[in-house]
């Protein structure tokens, strides 16, 4: 199987760059923010529950994620090449109990590739979403900045937890889509 994690802070392409590897390398992507958007418009509880911690830009807990992702690993695990990771690990607990899961169903990490985006791009990017999407999260700038301390302090320590599994590459995230695209494809298909 591939499994691959897409990493980088928030508004860093994981979610543009996901749909176009997913098509390519026939691939199933879960991405933990989609998912939990899906419980908040379907309004279930848990939605209800993350809503409020989303809009501020603070972290659901991992044993609710955790959760979500084993799910969907075990329904899709057999009709799948493999899975592109979105949003999911953000913090050490949700690293080493995604090794786990993937252990238990015979497989693991090909690599992590980290979308390499500065701050006032991510700004500027995140500040056009929000116009569009209509993701509270996107529109206000404290909850931005929540949102990069949060990844700054929780999930970039996690480059240090795959490199030194040897799975970390670095791709730079900013210029054409396609270009990015193109180099996270050569980091891939050096692993094929
Ligand atoms: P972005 O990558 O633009 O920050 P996401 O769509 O991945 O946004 O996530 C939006 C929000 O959903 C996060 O700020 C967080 O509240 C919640 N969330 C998503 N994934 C996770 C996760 N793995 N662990 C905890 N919370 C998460």
């Amino acid at each position: 199987m591939l499994n691959i994690i897409l990493f980088g802070p928030p508004g860093a392409g994981k979610g543009t760059q996901s749909v176009k590897l997913t098509e390519k390398y026939k691939l199933i992507h879960l991405s933990t923010g989609d998912i939990l958007r899906a419980e908040v418009a379907a309004q279930t509880e848990l939605g209800k529950e993350a809503k409020t911690l989303m809009d501020k830009g603070i972290l659901v807990s991992d044993d609710i994620v955790i959760g979500m992702i084993d799910t969907k690993i075990c329904k899709n695990e057999r009709s799948s090449n493999g899975f592109i990771f979105d949003g999911f690990p953000r913090t050490l607990p949700q690293a080493e109990s995604l090794d786990k899961l993937l252990e238990k169903h015979s497989t693991s990490i090909s690599m992590t590739l980290a979308l390499e985006v500065n701050e006032a791009e991510l700004f500027h990017r995140i500040s056009l979403r929000g116009k569009s999407s209509g993701r509270a999260d996107d529109q206000d700038e404290a909850t931005f900045r929540k949102r990069m301390a949060v990844y700054n302090n929780e999930t970039s320590p996690l480059k240090d937890y795959y490199k030194k599994q040897g799975k970390l590459r670095t791709v730079k995230g900013i210029g054409e889509i396609d270009e990015i695209f193109n180099a996270l494809c050569s980091e891939i298909d050096k692993k094929l």
